[in-house]
């Protein structure tokens, strides 16, 4: 179903459907209301390819730039494809701090290459990272990475042909050029993947190691206590 927007009439939906998506500024998923609107009779004078509409967050009233297709000009509307480029993307989190340095710095690279819609730039960033994770890790730390990501395959149901370009960014031994392209949907998985390496490799031994430090620092405060009372 098309979005359309006519003269004099301004913006509508075909199916009166609403735009939701992740706010790049609240990180909600919230609905999406037109807030600017190029005017009809302009884009029927210079019948552009694209279009470019301004959105107001229903949770933030923050803008939100989208940029349509035109799917076909008439006598007096526009028919724009529904489906759209975000061209701000919300920022991908991560435990950062857990990291070790290098690695942390190669892989806020990669979540800023992946937030900007740029998945091949993404994937050798994602190979940078990973190495310098290796080498953190030390002897025996990609095998072991190797290991976690085979169990997050199973986990998350991946047959191996899909599951193939992901296993060659993060563990191949070529040469950067020999990257396989990654599309939208395999840097997604990819993502997921490496941040739930990261996690097993790092954050949670991280996590656990304080947690117990604090909960024998109290134990140890106790004791005394009850040995001074
Ligand atoms: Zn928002």
């Amino acid at each position: 179903m098309a979005i359309v927007i006519e003269k004099g009439q301004g913006i509508h939906s075909e199916l009166d459907e609403r735009i939701g998506l992740e706010c790049p500024y609240c990180g909600m998923y919230a609905h999406m209301s037109p807030q600017s609107v190029p005017d009809a009779a302009s884009l029927l004078r210079d019948k552009p390819n694209h279009v470019g509409l301004v959105y107001k967050c229903d949770a933030c009233d923050a803008p939100v730039f989208l940029r349509f297709t035109v799917r076909e000009y008439k006598d007096d509307r526009v028919e724009l494809y529904r489906n759209f480029i975000e061209l701000e993307r919300p920022k991908e989190r991560f435990a950062f701090s857990y990291l070790p340095k290098h690695t942390e710095v190669l892989f806020r690279e990669a979540l800023a290459c992946y937030s900007g819609n740029n998945f091949n730039a993404f994937a050798s960033m994602c190979r940078r990272a990973s190495i310098s994770a290796f080498d953190a890790l030390g002897e025996g730390g990609k095998l072991r990475a190797f290991e976690e990501v085979m169990v997050a395959q199973d986990i998350a149901g991946i047959d191996d042909e899909s599951f193939a370009p992901i296993k060659s960014v993060l563990f191949g031994s070529g040469q950067h050029e020999d990257l396989p392209l990654l599309n939208r949907a395999q840097a997604g998985i990819l993502l997921e993947v490496l941040k739930d390496m990261f996690y097993q490799c790092f954050v949670r031994h991280g996590k656990l190691t304080r947690a117990i430090k604090v909960r024998r620092f109290f134990v140890s405060d106790n004791d005394d206590n009850v040995a001074s009372a």
